[in-house]
């Protein structure tokens, strides 16, 4: 087995875009050091994990990934990083397998532990933090795997949300200077992705901490002004963001551009005032309701998706159908239900009126039911349309899909010249699973006669 320790890395990434951004730029750090990235299943030198705090289930995933890397290669070194890293370092170094865990301080220092890292007989090796001090910037972005890349241009997050641990990992709302943001861009799109998709935290606080101070020095609107300048970019889509910080000014900007696609993705969390308060958010369901009906106003065909939480302590029968009948009325294209779960360090975790486990998963079935009656709602009204299809690399059963720039998931028999084109076509009938078939040019034309 002597070659397998010829510098080889394999990678493994749980939670958001955010986390395949910093994945992807570890190992692009990696490589250009000379290491030869493999699949996770395969044996590697060494395996890297960025794991995620927010789910539930974030130790089991963690665990059952160790368990993975130590299947492939009983010998290899298991580095484990990311926001459970942060939160809960010691837990994890005592995770069988795990030598070393890396804080947010550390993570993009990973290079200088390999070399002298050995495989551990107990716990793992921490380098760990407060996360007071993770308060500095590194731009990632990822590239690779995907049609397109997630480009990281804020992190952290000054928001107190009482069911949050997210600023006790990530640390305090900090951004990337604009002239980073568009040189990253720009590579991105010399690289052949037709697709950018802005992300971080809370990016509707860009500007905060860009060069190291408290202050705005931009916002959120200067950076999308700035982007939508930039040549040779075909897409770029905001990945989510806070309905107080999603200005006119920045909607009137993506109906107007040519390159920021029409796809707005609010966390709502609730549509109870009462629930919106305890949990510390910064809107009430009015102003919500606001954004969606400008967004509608200037871009009719715009796909606006919705975060949202069930089981919330407090939320009786009467307020979670206050916030069903909220999402039932609000012209919107889809959800992403998620049940509350207790965490620690969290205000809402000490809170009464705890909803019992089974009545939050009733609610979320219920929610889930309303999504995708919205969506398939929303996909109906962009049947007959001509839309630009980005399509993806992926080969199912012969089929290949891809999205529309409003967000519609269409399909249709795979081609390899049509894989990362975008093409014009006319969305014609959506299929059992969901996604829309579409017209090509010659059943296009045939229709037409
Ligand atoms: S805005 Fe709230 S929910 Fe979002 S990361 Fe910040 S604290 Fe968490």
């Amino acid at each position: 087995m002597e070659h397998l320790h010829s510098k080889t890395a394999a990678f493994h990434t749980l939670g958001c875009k955010l986390n395949f951004a910093e994945t992807s730029t570890i190992a692009r750090q990696l490589t250009s050091a000379g290491y030869q990235k493999v699949s996770f299943d395969e044996p590697a030198h060494v395996y890297i994990i960025n794991t995620c705090s927010v789910t539930e289930n974030a130790d089991r995933e963690c665990k059952f990934h160790v368990k993975r890397a130590m299947k492939a290669n009983p010998d290899g070194l298991v580095v484990i990083l990311g926001c459970y890293a942060q939160l809960k370092p010691e837990e994890i170094s005592a995770i069988t397998g795990v030598d070393l865990v890396l804080g947010a301080k550390e993570k993009f220092n990973i290079l200088s532990y390999l070399d002298d890292l050995e495989k551990s007989e107990s716990h793992g090796i921490i380098h760990s933090c407060e996360i007071d001090e993770a308060d500095f910037f590194i731009g990632s972005y990822s590239i690779g795997d995907r049609t397109r890349a997630f480009l990281k241009v804020q992190d952290g997050c000054d928001y107190k949300c009482t069911y949050c641990t997210i600023p006790l990992a990530r640390g305090i709302s900090r951004s990337d200077t604009i002239e980073s943001v568009v040189k990253n861009a720009t590579e991105i799109s010399q690289k052949g992705i037709k697709e950018i998709v802005l992300t971080g935290v809370n990016i509707g606080d860009y500007g905060k901490g860009e060069f190291g101070n408290k202050k705005h020095e931009h916002t959120f609107l200067d950076l999308i002004s700035e982007l939508d300048q930039v040549d040779g970019i075909e897409r770029i889509r905001i990945s989510s963001i806070e309905p107080n910080l999603l200005k006119n000014e920045s909607i009137e900007l993506v109906a107007k551009s040519k390159r920021f696609v029409p796809h707005f993705h609010i966390p709502l969390q609730s549509g109870s005032d009462d629930l919106l308060k305890k949990m510390k958010r910064r809107y009430m369901s009015g102003l919500y309701a606001d954004r969606v009906a400008k967004i509608r106003e200037v871009m009719p065909d715009s796909c606006i998706g919705v975060d949202v939480i069930v089981g919330f302590p407090g939320e009786t029968e009467e307020k979670f159908l206050e916030t069903y009948n909220f999402l039932n009325e609000l012209p919107i294209s889809y959800l992403h239900v998620f049940t509350y779960s207790e965490r620690e360090n969290t205000e809402a975790v000490e809170m009464e009126g705890v909803i019992p486990i089974p009545e939050r998963k009733r609610r979320n079935k219920m929610l889930r039911i309303l999504s995708e009656k919205k969506k398939m709602a929303f996909y109906q009204t962009q049947l007959g349309k001509t839309l630009p299809v980005l399509w993806e690399h992926e080969n199912k059963n012969g089929l290949m899909f891809g999205f529309t720039e409003n967000y519609v998931r269409v399909q249709k028999p795979f081609d390899i010249n049509s894989v990362n084109e975008i093409e014009y076509l006319k969305l014609h009938k959506i299929q059992s699973d969901g996604t829309v078939s579409v017209l090509a040019a010659f059943e296009n034309f045939l229709a037409k006669v």
